[in-house]
């Protein structure tokens, strides 16, 4: 731990925590992820958010979003399975729009953990659902906390610390350098992004990878700091060379950032 009681994420924790399946396994013992992302209007949010779950150690991700969604996201991705049913963790959230209430109170009556991301944020009561994991960037969990975002931007772990207290969650504040903050745990950091991370869909990815992880078991603490040093070490390994990158080239990155680090 540092002066400010930081502790940091480093590509150790990631192997010793990171959930591998044995020869008894099947995709169920693996965990299923369920993910209620998109909208009409957004359509893509919900496909980068079903490719981040699938880049995770869940052996099967179901996409319990709307059918005019689910049509195109089992097109494009065929592994992901259409239609609500049995999850061991939702993520709930990202590009929903005008149906984020009424997704991310579906997800809690399902009594799993959640992971709560962009529009669903709004709508996140304190314990609404035991486990959850809150993904904002600076300006979602201003809003959350009735704050401007200048204010947050200026101290980021004060925030977010006070945000896990307030919101009965474990509160993961996106940024160049990531936390991840909980009740009476040390906060954690991590540090793997590049700034060519900060690009439209990103957000969705590292959500879809967190409820996968989850999924699989982790604790929320667990499952967001796995999620945002596997979500960083993969941009940073698709923008090499300083190239710009797509959220998409970001979670085609994670599953060789993921060996890289399991078998360092
Ligand atoms: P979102 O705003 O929901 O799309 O999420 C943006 C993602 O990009 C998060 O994972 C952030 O941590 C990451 N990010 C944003 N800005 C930076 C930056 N300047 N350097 C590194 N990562 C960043
Ligand atoms: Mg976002």
């Amino acid at each position: 731990l540092d002066e400010a009681g930081l502790e940091s994420v480093e590509s150790a924790d990631v192997r010793a925590a990171y959930p591998l399946p044995s020869g008894e396994s099947h995709k169920y013992t693996r965990g299923v992820v369920g993910v209620d992302a998109g909208s009409d209007r957004y359509a893509g949010a919900a496909e980068l958010c079903v490719r981040g779950a699938q880049a995770g150690p869940a052996g099967m991700v179901r996409f319990g979003g709307p059918d005019s969604v689910a049509a195109e996201i089992v097109a494009r991705r065929p592994e992901a399975v259409a239609g609500r049913g049995r999850v061991q963790a939702w993520v709930v959230g990202s590009g929903t729009a005008d149906r984020a209430d009424s997704a991310l109170r579906a997800a809690a009556a399902d009594e799993v953990p959640v992971v709560v991301d962009a529009d669903a944020l709004a709508y996140w009561r304190p314990g609404m659902v035991r486990g959850a994991l809150l993904t904002p960037h600076a300006g979602e969990l201003a809003r959350m906390l009735d704050v401007e975002r200048s204010v947050v931007e200026a101290a980021p772990l004060a925030y977010a610390r006070q945000a896990a207290e307030r919101l009965d969650a474990t509160v993961l504040l996106k940024g160049s350098n990531t936390l991840i903050a909980e009740r009476d745990r040390p906060t954690r950091v991590v540090s793997t992004g590049t700034p060519w991370l900060a690009t439209a869909g990103a957000g969705d990815v590292l959500a879809g990878l967190a409820g996968s992880l989850l999924a699989a078991g982790l604790p929320a603490r667990d499952a967001g700091s796995l999620a945002a040093w596997l979500h960083g070490a993969a941009s940073r390994r698709a923008a090499e060379y300083g190239r710009p990158i797509t959220a998409g080239d970001v979670a085609g990155a994670i599953p060789a950032a993921t060996a890289a680090v399991l078998s360092a």
